[in-house]
């Protein structure tokens, strides 16, 4: 059996990271016992991907619109716009 270190998508830690149960989809799921928050390796919505999350945020605060920010990441502008009418 070979164990892979995953890194937390959230706080970057790979020391806590154990495996989580699967999503309903199927795919693996990890909890990270250091910052308490799930993450799954791969997402189907890249949207739901926090690395895309932080860069919707910065691509909003250095002016792109919401319809730039969506061309530029592959994902729906109104997925952008919910996004920022939640923070
Ligand atoms: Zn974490």
């Amino acid at each position: 059996m070979v164990l892979e270190a995953v890194a937390c998508k959230h706080c970057g830690q790979a020391q806590q990271v154990k495996r989580y149960g699967t999503t309903r989809a199927g795919t693996q799921r990890y909890r990270c016992f250091d910052c308490g928050r799930t993450f799954v390796k791969i997402y189907t919505h890249k949207a739901r991907d926090p690395l895309v999350k932080a860069q919707i945020t910065q691509l909003g605060l250095n002016g792109s619109g919401v319809r730039d920010t969506a061309r530029v990441l592959g994902i729906n502008r109104n997925t952008v716009s919910s996004h920022f009418k939640k923070k």
